[in-house]
């Protein structure tokens, strides 16, 4: 059975790069029916924040992937390391080294003078001399002939000459146990059947299979994901709570980045049902993807056409409330939601393409209400005015009724009436159609509004 595992270190906010490399983990436990497991890597104690973890944990299930399984800390787990290395000593696959920094360091620089590539000397490997009282660092035996390969889901066969390989250190002098090697013991315990992690894990799964096969267990399958181009300039590296806060919606996340170095077809917009029903690693490529800012922008545009109006108002109401807009989702808020969502392709620049109906005041572009705002009003335009004002019904089929028979009786063309009507309303000249924009105002706003543009 498939078990699989997102494995964040708590030291910053969840970035664009960890939410593909979650989701992935997450859909290919869906899709074949498997856990899904969050375990937080939290052993580098100064760099790693609770706050951090708790940020982690908001993004994944505002985002719709929550673990089935976990958290599990690493910290709290130092007993279980502890115990594997006294068992790796135990039975000789790991070792005491006493050697001094000042040794190591030594050995560094004539390796570099020479050309070679620092390793550590292994001169402790097969000792048991052990001087008394000196502090040390166990270090694991890697095999010194031969290669390790493995048969990776997105990389292919990967094969490395184990004379790459240092017998590298697995607890410190002061007993902490180190990043390859508690990993190893964390995907082996949890009995993770997949790691799929970014492909710049790659070098540290060589040194881990050994790790394994040490502590007697069979190494997992790993798929290294591609890494993503333009993750590390300003946009992509942003977290997912700054695209929350610049109106990006879960869907398009989860969209967005599903595409990341996946595909199904042509097919650009999924619903996380559709990924969980079509993720697998028969479609992840091998070569990086890179992040484009504007095709993002497009999908979330994409899904705010999607989700149902009265849906997309209450995901906006939130934005609302941020801008100062004292607002609830009620009919009016849906219509202008219906109206105004395909102009717009964040909430937030929703909100700004809408502030003329939340706002009191409108400002007016000068040049165009010199031009359609005339004192007293453009020819017709009083008289639309007083008859919209005598309509019962406010609805876009009684306005455009009002105005077709105005246009006709004064014989004007559609910019005569559409343009000041826009104007006075919006105070700029693009707006949605007409009707549908006077109808979407309430009634007195509408007209008191309108009337400003008679006087
Ligand atoms: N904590 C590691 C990271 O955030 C992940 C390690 C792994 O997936 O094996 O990069």
């Amino acid at each position: 059975t498939v078990r699989v595992r997102f494995a964040p270190s708590p030291t910053g906010y969840l970035h664009m790069g960890g939410v593909r490399t979650g989701l992935f983990n997450y859909l290919f436990a869906k899709n074949q029916g498997g856990t899904f497991v969050l375990r937080v890597e939290d052993t580098d104690l100064e760099r790693s924040k609770p706050e951090y973890t708790e940020v982690i944990l908001d993004a994944m299930s505002w985002l719709g992937m929550p673990p089935d399984e976990g958290p599990y800390y690493q910290t709290k787990r130092f007993d279980i390391y502890h115990e594997k290395i006294e068992e790796l000593l135990a039975s000789g696959h790991a070792y005491k080294c006493f050697s001094t920094p000042e040794e190591l360091e030594a050995d560094r620089e004539k390796a570099l003078a020479e050309g070679r590539k620092p390793m550590y000397s292994r001169k402790w490997r097969d000792r048991s001399d052990y001087p008394e009282g000196e502090p040390f660092v166990v270090r694991i035996k890697m095999p010194l002939e031969g290669t390790i390969t493995i048969t990776d889901m997105v990389q292919g066969t990967v094969t490395v000459d184990v004379k790459e390989l240092d017998d590298f250190i697995i607890a410190r002098s002061d007993g902490s146990p180190t990043y390859n090697f508690v990993v190893v013991v964390d995907d082996a315990t949890m009995d993770i059947s997949h790691v799929i992690r970014g492909n710049d894990h790659l070098n540290n799964t060589f040194r881990q299979i050994p790790v394994y096969r040490a502590l007697g267990y069979e190494p997992p399958t790993f798929g290294h994901l591609p890494l993503i181009d333009g993750l590390s300039k300003r946009k992509g590296s942003m977290s997912v709570q700054a695209y929350r806060e610049m109106g990006f919606l879960k869907e398009a996340i989860v969209n967005y980045v599903s595409r990341l170095g996946w595909s199904h077809g042509d097919q650009e917009i999924f619903t996380m049902e559709e990924l969980e029903q079509y993720f697998g690693f028969d479609h992840v490529g091998r070569s990086s993807s890179s992040f484009d800012q504007d095709k993002f922008l497009w999908v979330n545009a994409e899904w705010m056409k999607r989700l149902a109006p009265e849906e997309l108002a209450s995901r906006w109401l939130p934005y609302l409330k941020e801008a100062g807009y004292d607002v609830d989702v009620d009919e009016r808020l849906i219509a202008i939601t219906a109206l105004m969502r395909d102009r717009a392709n964040t909430m937030v620049a929703l909100t700004e393409a809408s502030h003329y109906f939340f706002s009191d005041e409108v400002t007016y572009d000068e040049k165009a209400s010199e031009k359609w705002l005339k004192p007293g009003g453009l020819p017709g335009f009083r008289t639309l005015v007083e008859r919209l004002d005598a309509l019962s019904d406010w609805t876009p089929q009684t306005i455009e009724a009002v105005y077709k028979e105005v246009m006709a009786e004064f014989e004007l063309g559609m910019a005569k009436v559409a343009q000041p009507t826009r104007i006075a309303l919006t105070g700029a000249t693009n707006s949605p159609s007409v009707y549908e924009l006077v109808a979407t105002f309430d009634r007195d706003v509408a007209l008191a509004r309108l009337k400003k543009g008679v006087t």
